[in-house]
């Protein structure tokens, strides 16, 4: 398949600077569960994954793993990311933290690294998922329940809990 190229080092003079015309969600996350070599649980298989230490749920041998799945819906950047995908956020989060950021790739999970890695935009980000909980829940409760990616068994999180869990 065609892929988007996505330098990793500073050295590389081959860049993608075409915007990625497609702006859905990132179905990777929540879909993915997946174990790296050191035991790591993570929550998707991006391709920056390990430079993002919220994507590492913990050691693998020490977690319940249904308890594990499920508890990353309480994340709510998470899943703004799965809703709406990680160049809506960060345009997003850019306009709210008045930066002009330029793309090191329009890679998604590129995307993705710049976001978490940034402190200004992972504030705005912060502040913009507490201001959208209730809608945010909503629209992630129903497209979960629809691709049957939570048990009917789990309540859906309360906003006071992920906002305690952001802070
Ligand atoms: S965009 Fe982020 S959450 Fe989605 S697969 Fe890439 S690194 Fe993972």
């Amino acid at each position: 398949m065609t892929n988007i190229w996505m330098p990793f080092h500073d050295e590389s003079d081959i860049k993608n600077e075409k915007v990625a015309p497609d702006r859905k969600g990132c179905d990777n996350v929540f879909e993915n569960f997946v174990v790296n070599p050191y035991g790591h649980l993570l929550s998707c298989c991006g391709l920056t994954m390990e430079y993002i230490p919220e994507m590492k749920i913990g050691q693998v041998e020490s977690l319940n793993l249904r308890e594990a799945y499920t508890g990353q819906f309480r994340d709510l950047l998470k899943l703004w990311i799965w809703l709406d995908g990680t160049p809506y956020v960060l345009e997003q989060a850019s306009e709210r933290a008045g930066i002009s950021l330029e793309l090191v790739s329009p890679h998604q999970c590129s995307i993705c690294a710049q976001l978490y890695q940034n402190d200004k935009l992972r504030a705005a980000a912060r502040d913009l998922v507490l201001e959208n909980a209730e809608q945010l829940l909503l629209r992630a409760m129903i497209k979960a329940r629809l691709m049957g990616r939570i048990p009917d068994s789990v309540a859906p999180p309360h906003s006071k809990d992920v906002s305690r869990s952001m802070e």
